[in-house]
């Protein structure tokens, strides 16, 4: 629902506004028309990350359009931490990523299932990249892992993960928008709000009328 116009002033105003650093998601950004539009429009004002899938990379014409219109940062979601696959895929893409000016990252999803399987995954990722690349992403709805199971991934070594592993707690200096236009302190939190006005005061009265509720 969002045109690129749309989302370059919005987050114009955001950064205008004292907003540091804005996180392109999706779906798959890089499926969007516009989506390198934005990033040129928006880096020289502040941080710009983007969460990709990784396999549009593949395509010859985005990866040409990225060298161009390059982000501040990707960072590559691994879905299936058991499958070997996509991990052998997504490190290797990481690999090409840090030979150019993008800094890459990687989301691993965990599941309370597939502990042994997160493990090995991130002992991968570990061989070519520092532990701050790497976000520890708690499945959510379904198999959420314990603050535990995901210590145990790293071996008890310091790592990076939402802050609400031990609890919910509202973020303050964060907020989450989707694709209609509704805003919420986090993505996976009950209770988003319309944006009556594309605005940053649009979006901080939204984000007073949320109902929080815990995923
Ligand atoms: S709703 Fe609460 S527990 Fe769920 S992801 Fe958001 S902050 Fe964490």
């Amino acid at each position: 629902m969002w045109t690129p116009d749309e989302v370059i002033s919005f987050a114009t105003d955001c950064i205008t506004h004292g907003v540091k650093a804005v996180s392109l998601g999706g779906g798959e950004p890089f499926e969007y028309d516009g989506v390198f539009d934005i990033i040129d429009a928006l880096r020289p004002r502040a941080y710009i990350s983007v969460t990709s899938n990784g396999l549009p990379l593949f395509n010859h014409d985005v990866w040409q359009q990225l060298m161009l219109h390059a982000p501040d940062k990707i960072h590559i979601t691994i879905h299936n931490p058991d499958n070997a696959t996509e991990v052998n895929r997504v490190k290797a893409q990481v690999k090409q990523l840090a030979s150019t000016i993008i800094k890459p990252g990687v989301n691993l999803l965990i599941s309370s299932r597939k502990i042994e399987a997160c493990k090995q995954a991130y002992q991968l990722l570990r061989d070519i990249v520092h532990p701050d690349q790497i976000i520890l992403v708690p499945q959510r709805f379904l198999c959420t892992p314990s603050a535990n199971d995901l210590a145990s991934i790293t071996s008890g070594a310091p790592f990076q993960s939402p802050s609400c592993l031990l609890g919910c707690t509202r973020p303050t200096n964060f907020c989450s928008i989707s694709w209609d236009k509704r805003v919420n302190s986090c993505s996976f939190a009950g209770g988003k709000e319309p944006l009556e006005e594309l605005t940053y005061s649009g979006m901080m009265n939204a984000l007073q009328r949320v109902h929080f509720t815990h995923c």
